[in-house]
C-alpha cells in the first residue's frame, strides 16, 4: 500500500459582526477571468489550525510567497522572496485543497496581502470553504473573508483601515515593550474582536510566564500557544 502523504506539505519545489461576507456569498463574475494570474506559493498543506481562536480545527493552509515585513524572528524566512517559489494557477489551488474533507482554508505567508487574494477567496467561497487569512495587515485588504487574523509587527505596522475589519488581534510577544504594542492595536478594534497575546517560539520560556500574568491583570486577553508546534504538525 502506498504510505499516505495526505498530511505532507506540498511544496512549490514538488510541481501561510464586522466580517467580510459570509460563506455563502457568490463572486461576481469578473473574478472569473481566464486570464486570472495564479498566485506564488511556498506551501500548502492540511493540518490543524494551532492559532487563535479556530485552534484545533483541520484546515487546508495555503502559504503564499513573498513578505517585505522583515521580523527579526521570522519563522519562514524562505518565504520572503516570492520570486523563490512556482506561481500557480488557482484552479489547481482549489483543486488541492478541495482533495481533503475540510472546508476551512487559511490563507498565510509570507504576507498574503501583497497579492489580490480576491479570485482564490472567490473560487474557495464557491468550493464551499470558509476563508481565513492570517496577515500583518501592512498591504490593503483584498479578498472575501470570514475571518480576519491581524497580526501587527512592529517593523512594519499595519495600515489603519482593517482594524475595523479584524475578527481577532494576535500580537506576538518577543519582549516586554510589546505589550504595550499590543494595548496600542487593541484600542484600534472593532468590540467584538478577540485578542490573543502569544509567545514568540524562541522566547517562550522567558515571555509565557510574563503572558500569563499579564492576562491574569487584563482579563481581556486570550493566550495564544502555538500548538501545531507541540503536537508537531505542520
Ligand atoms: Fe515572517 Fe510573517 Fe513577519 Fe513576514 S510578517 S517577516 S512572514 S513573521
Amino acid at each position: 500500500m502506498a504510505p499516505d502523504t495526505s498530511h505532507l506539505p506540498l511544496t512549490g519545489s514538488h510541481d501561510n459582526t464586522s466580517r467580510a461576507g459570509g460563506p455563502g456569498a457568490v463572486p461576481s463574475a469578473d473574478l472569473f477571468s481566464p486570464a486570472e494570474p495564479g498566485l506564488p506559493v511556498m506551501e500548502r498543506f492540511y493540518t490543524l489550525q494551532g492559532e487563535g481562536f479556530h485552534s484545533g480545527k483541520a484546515a487546508w493552509f495555503i502559504r503564499l510567497a513573498g513578505c517585505d515585513v522583515g521580523c527579526v524572528w521570522c519563522d519562514v524566512r524562505d518565504s520572503w522572496d516570492a520570486a523563490r517559489h512556482p506561481v500557480l494557477p488557482i484552479d489547481q489551488l482549489v483543486r488541492e485543497a478541495s482533495s481533503s474533507p475540510g472546508r476551512l482554508a487559511v490563507i498565510t505567508g509570507g504576507e498574503p496581502l501583497m497579492h489580490d487574494c480576491s479570485g482564490l477567496t472567490a473560487r474557495l467561497r464557491v468550493a464551499g470553504f470558509a476563508t481565513h487569512i492570517e496577515t500583518s495587515g501592512a498591504w490593503p485588504l483584498t479578498g472575501d473573508w470570514d475571518w480576519i487574523t491581524l497580526s501587527p509587527k512592529k517593523f512594519k505596522a499595519p495600515l489603519p483601515a482593517i482594524a475595523p475589519l479584524a475578527s481577532e488581534l494576535k500580537v506576538v510577544i518577543y519582549n516586554k515593550s510589546d505589550f504595550d504594542w499590543a494595548e496600542s492595536w487593541a484600542a484600534e478594534m472593532n468590540p467584538g474582536c478577540l485578542l490573543y497575546l502569544q509567545p514568540e517560539w524562541s522566547r517562550s520560556e522567558t515571555v509565557t510566564p510574563l503572558i500569563i500574568e499579564y492576562i491574569k491583570h487584563h482579563p481581556r486577553w486570550r493566550f495564544s500557544l502555538q500548538l501545531h508546534k507541540y503536537i508537531h504538525v505542520p
